[in-house]
């Protein structure tokens, strides 16, 4: 049978084998997928399988393997009907998002899934996602960079990991899933990237330059140490920070450092996006007073858009070479339905 499918193999729980240590990614999955889906596979699309090297833990993901992944896709694009990803779920949310900026309305079916307990150990959730994942990848065209987990297709752009352990361990909180996978799957068409949003080509992401440590996260708390805004002040490699505001997108206005840091950022062409740390609901620029002044001061508005998804958002603008001021023009073009508007 000619292959539809290719699967990238990147490490995760679903290819993981038990160790002294406890799990470890491990080669040979294509065996081992052969055997836990049977006779199933008869009625399921063929696909090859490639597996990375080394295959890691996700905790162990830089914005190398980013572009390790759109070198690969770029290779085989033009032979196999769609792609599968298969990544641990620690990190999925930021690849997931990274390569929804990478492809935008992707021409080719691209889904990640994983599991949270690997393939052939007992109740694994794996058998079910990937024998999902290779039916929408072999289907009609997607358009959304996707993740198939535990009956669902949501958009890779909008994902945050809401669960160590239980099996819904996705969601997209401030979107509708894409798809609801049940005996007969009903897919929400109008939910998926439309015609104006554009394609590229695997070949462009994999000729870009993701620096690592260009994009920092700075999480709000009461009482920061002003230590922390020096560290990324002085920082040459990191040139954007994710701001994780409280509420609806509110800084300890009556913080003398903190207000310095916002001013200092801007004098070192140092981007900055607030979102708010809230799970639902985004931030509102200008609802409090506390927040005012924020976006005179060059801070952008990240919306209702993940911190995965700020942070990939970031690295993506900054991998194509754009000054500061060519991030801020270009942060508020919508890529891939990452943020409502
Ligand atoms: N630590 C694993 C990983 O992200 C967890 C998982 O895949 O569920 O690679």
């Amino acid at each position: 049978m000619t292959a539809e499918v290719l699967i990238l193999h990147t490490g995760g729980t679903i290819g993981m084998v038990p160790g002294p240590n406890g799990l470890a990614p491990a080669a040979g999955l294509q065996q081992r997928i052969e055997q836990q889906l049977g006779s199933s596979l008869a009625l399921l699309p063929g696909f090859d399988l490639l597996e990375l090297d080394p295959l890691i833990d996700s905790a162990d993901l830089t914005p190398g393997h980013w572009q390790q992944l759109a070198a690969l896709l770029a290779e085989h694009w033009d032979r196999y009907r769609g792609f599968i990803i298969l990544h641990g779920t620690d990190t999925m949310a930021y690849s997931a998002a990274a390569l929804s900026f990478m492809l935008g309305a992707s021409e080719r079916n691209v889904l990640f899934t994983g599991s949270q307990v690997p393939l052939g150990l007992p109740r694994s959730d794996a058998v079910a996602h990937l024998q999902a994942a290779l039916q929408l990848a072999a289907g009609p065209r997607l358009r959304n960079v996707g993740l198939v987990f535990n009956n669902r297709l949501l958009n890779g752009s909008r994902l945050r990991k809401v669960s160590s352990q239980q099996f819904p361990a996705f969601d997209t909180p401030n979107a509708a899933p894409l798809a609801e996978l049940n005996i007969r799957p009903q897919l929400h068409s109008a939910r998926l990237l439309g015609e104006e949003t554009a394609s590229r080509h695997p070949r462009e992401a994999a000729a870009l330059d993701f620096q690592p440590g260009a994009v920092a996260m700075l999480s709000l708390h009461p009482s920061m140490p002003a230590a922390l805004y020096d560290a990324i002040l002085a920082d040459n490699a990191c040139k954007a920070v994710v701001l994780q505001s409280f509420g609806a997108g509110n800084i300890p206005s009556r913080d003398a450092a903190f207000n310095a840091f916002i001013k200092r950022a801007a004098a070192r062409d140092k981007v900055i996006v607030n979102i708010s740390q809230c799970l639902q609901g985004g931030i509102s620029p200008g609802a409090y007073a506390a927040s005012a002044g924020l976006q005179e001061q060059g801070v952008l508005n990240g919306g209702d858009m993940t911190p995965e998804a700020a942070f990939c958002k970031l690295h993506w603008l900054l991998a194509g070479g754009r000054s500061a001021a060519a991030v801020r023009a270009d942060w508020s073009i919508n890529l891939s339905d990452e943020r409502t508007l």
